[in-house]
Order: C-alpha cells, then sequence, then structure tokens
C-alpha cells in the first residue's frame, strides 16, 4: 500500500521551474532515499510533502489522502531538519515535550511519549540538561526525538546528519537504521546528497536531477544497472 504518493507536482520560484512534474510512490513501511547533488530540489520537494510550500500544480497523498492543501499539522507527519533548531532555553524535556504542549496533549500523555523517545534514542538521562550542554551527536538525536513523539507514519529527514563529523555520521546511521527497524511500518523519506548514507539506508533510492527524478530503485539496481551515465557517474558504479 502507497504511504506517500506525489502526482505530476511542479513547483515554480517565481520564473524558476525547480520541479518538474514529479512523480513518486513511497510504499508503507519502506525507507526511500532522495539521492542528488545539491540545488536539485530535493529539499522543495520535501517542504512539499511536510506542507511547509505549496506546490504550483500536482498533488499530494498521505495514506490515499489528498494533503495537498491541509496543513502542515495535520499531516501526520514528523521531520527533522539539517540544522538542530532546538530551543536554547529549554532543557531536553522542553524541547521533547514543546510541541505536544501546544496542541493541547494532556499532560501525562506528553509523559509518556517523551518516554517513550527518549528510551529507544537513549537520551533518558540527558533530559534535563540544556542542548548547549550537549554534544552535536545529542542534540541530533533530541531533534530526531522531537519527530518522534508526534508518533507520526511518515516520517521525512532533510541531511539529518550532514552537520556532523564522519564518525558520529556513521553511529548516528546505524541509529536512523534501527529506529525505522523498531518502528514497524513507519515510512521514512530521507534526503541526502552522500551515496554511501544512500546505499546503506535505503530500501529504495530516487536519484534526483534538475527537480525529476532519473531512476527509483534498490541500491543493488541503482548501482549495477543505472539508467544513465548521470546516475552511473553520481552513485560512482564502474559500469
Ligand atoms: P536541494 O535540497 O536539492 O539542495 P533545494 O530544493 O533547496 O535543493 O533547491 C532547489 C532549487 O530551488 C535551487 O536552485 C534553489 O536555489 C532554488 N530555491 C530553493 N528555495 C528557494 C526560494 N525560497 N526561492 C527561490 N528559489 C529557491
Ligand atoms: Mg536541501
Amino acid at each position: 500500500m502507497e504511504s506517500v504518493s506525489i502526482r505530476d507536482v511542479s513547483l515554480n520560484f517565481g520564473a524558476v521551474r525547480v520541479l518538474e512534474n514529479l512523480n513518486l510512490d513511497v510504499m508503507k513501511g519502506e525507507f526511500l532515499v532522495l539521492l542528488g547533488p545539491s540545488g536539485c530540489g530535493k529539499s522543495t520537494l520535501l517542504n512539499c510533502i511536510a506542507g511547509l510550500l505549496d506546490v504550483s500544480d500536482g498533488q499530494i497523498f498521505i495514506n490515499g489522502r489528498n494533503v495537498t492543501w491541509e496543513q502542515p499539522k495535520d499531516r501526520g507527519i514528523g521531520m527533522v531538519f539539517q540544522s538542530y533548531a532546538l530551543y536554547p532555553q529549554m532543557t531536553v524535556e522542553g524541547n521533547l515535550s514543546f510541541g505536544l504542549k501546544n496542541q493541547g496533549m494532556p499532560r501525562a500523555e506528553i509523559q509518556k511519549r517523551v518516554k517513550r523517545a527518549a528510551g529507544i534514542l537513549q537520551i533518558d538521562n540527558l533530559l534535563h540538561r540544556k542542548p548547549a550542554q550537549l554534544s552535536g551527536g545529542q542534540r541530533q538525536r533530541v531533534a530526531i526525538g522531537r519527530a518522534l513523539v508526534r508518533d507520526a507514519d511518515v516520517f521525512l529527514f532533510d541531511e539529518p546528519l550532514s552537520n556532523l563529523d564522519a564518525k558520529l555520521r556513521s553511529e548516528l546511521r546505524v541509529e536512523i537504521k534501527r529506529l525505522h527497524q523498531q518502528l514497524e511500518n513507519t515510512t521514512m523519506i530521507y534526503v541526502t546528497h552522500d551515496q554511501i548514507e544512500a546505499m546503506t539506508l535505503a530500501d529504495r533510492i530516487a536519484i534526483m536531477r534538475g527537480g525529476a527524478i532519473q531512476q527509483l530503485a534498490d541500491p543493488a539496481t541503482i548501482y549495477n544497472r543505472p539508467v544513465n551515465k548521470y546516475v552511473a557517474g553520481f552513485i560512482g558504479s564502474p559500469g
């Protein structure tokens, strides 16, 4: 079953067409990676799915529901950005619970969710610290936790690891993979320009160029049978 469906989506910024008649089906529980160079439209596409940008044309469906004109908060999505964007004056617990409080969720339910997310991400012992007292990797876990407490069935990640050093990147890659396995039936759409990240995380990879998808397939197929020179060059296959 499709979790997210993109139908003929185009987006213009002024006279510039950034997404070009794009179609994509992401299956329930799938880990889909959007891979492509800087400027090809990855973040724009993710922001359209999240509802942070309006499409110029086309439609977006989540779990079969047409969400094209729905508010971000109604779409059942959790989003993790490249920059941590934590509230510096709040504790980790405050950061995790802030969005839920704003929604008016009962206190007991908030506590339950914060505890669960903190356990999964192994930040239980950091709940009373402020962001300035955390390492980069810990901060990024809190950022993931903020998406996790929403109990969404679709998670969008926009280059969540690109500000971290190589060692932390590979550690958190394993964490994110584990998180996906643990949260059964949760769909993840993960944007990166890093080929290794794409190859290790993805069930399928969508290779983007100039606001369109060039090839959509599992990592082995992309590597062994790229549809054109661009894909071959990007994924670094000799063939
Ligand atoms: P990526 O995430 O793949 O690096 P983006 O989706 O951020 O690419 O950007 C795609 C294209 O749209 C780029 O050419 C970028 O300069 C342009 N763009 C992004 N945001 C805006 C904006 N708010 N106004 C005008 N152009 C934008
Ligand atoms: Mg981007």
